[in-house]
């Protein structure tokens, strides 16, 4: 099965890992997936509990990932999964 693969600048193909999914119940809201995405593909969500709101991240625009996995990396509570695409 033959993947999307991208070149790096010097011309070196390299296989993205695209955004798959972003476990909400696990995310505390940190928001450093947030500004390390250049391609706005994330966005907060508030969830209303009892007496407070939980603010968590969710997945907003996911065809514009360009699959660097970026995200993932700061993400102290891995809460991502990546998957490359075929093309
Ligand atoms: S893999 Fe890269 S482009 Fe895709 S959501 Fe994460 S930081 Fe953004
Ligand atoms: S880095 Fe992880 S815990 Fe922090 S907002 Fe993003 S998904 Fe949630």
């Amino acid at each position: 099965m033959a993947y999307i693969t991208a070149l790096t600048k010097n011309k070196q193909e390299w296989t993205p890992q695209y955004i798959k999914t972003l476990d909400e119940e696990t995310c505390i809201g940190c928001g450093r997936c947030f500004k390390v995405c250049a391609h706005d593909v994330l966005a907060f969500e508030e969830l209303d509990e009892d007496d407070s709101a939980k603010m968590f991240m969710k997945i907003a625009n996911e065809g514009n990932c360009i699959g660097c996995q970026a995200c993932g990396r700061t993400c102290s509570k891995k809460c991502f999964s990546f998957e490359p695409v075929t093309a």
